[in-house]
């Protein structure tokens, strides 16, 4: 029998549903949310809670993975052009690494929680969104492709 795991996740208000496991990925973030991908783990240096890396796109009202985006950012060189080699490089094996362009994979459902609380912890790169908490099964998704 699958393990359920409960984990209470904080989410832009305008952050798409997650969608289908195996459809595009839309950037709705559950997946980085919940638990960093190896990826993840290596910038954000632990293996639970919100990834690091991950940042939310107001104009497109999605969230991206940084380490797709701009990942010197995350690897101590937040002044390298994002054209920089070492920007063009990492990004490549990021880019392998999470599998972007697969689709989801990502075994999770979110659950709307029925009040925010304000001790509850957030993703600290957002502003205060909204409550969700998710059930979790085996695995976790790696995702968020710009
Ligand atoms: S896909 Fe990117 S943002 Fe998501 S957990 Fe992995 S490194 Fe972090
Ligand atoms: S891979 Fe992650 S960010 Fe992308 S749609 Fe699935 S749960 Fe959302």
């Amino acid at each position: 029998m699958a393990r359920v795991v409960s984990t209470v996740i904080w989410l832009q208000p305008d952050a798409p549903p997650k969608p289908a496991p195996g459809a595009p990925c839309n950037g709705c973030g559950l997946c980085c949310l919940a638990e960093p991908c190896p990826v993840g783990v290596i910038v954000s240096g632990r293996r639970t809670g919100a990834c690091r890396a991950l940042q939310w796109s107001a104009e497109a009202r999605q969230y991206r993975c940084g380490m797709l985006v701009h990942p010197a950012r995350y690897l101590g060189w937040p002044r390298a052009r994002p054209d920089a080699w070492l920007n063009r490089l990492v990004r490549r094996w990021a880019r392998r690494m999470i599998a972007a362009g697969v689709g989801c994979d990502a075994d999770l459902e979110a659950i709307a929680a029925l009040a925010p609380s304000p001790a509850a912890p957030h993703d600290r790169d957002t502003p205060p969104p909204s409550m969700t908490s998710t059930g979790t099964g085996t695995g976790t998704g790696t995702g968020t492709e710009p």
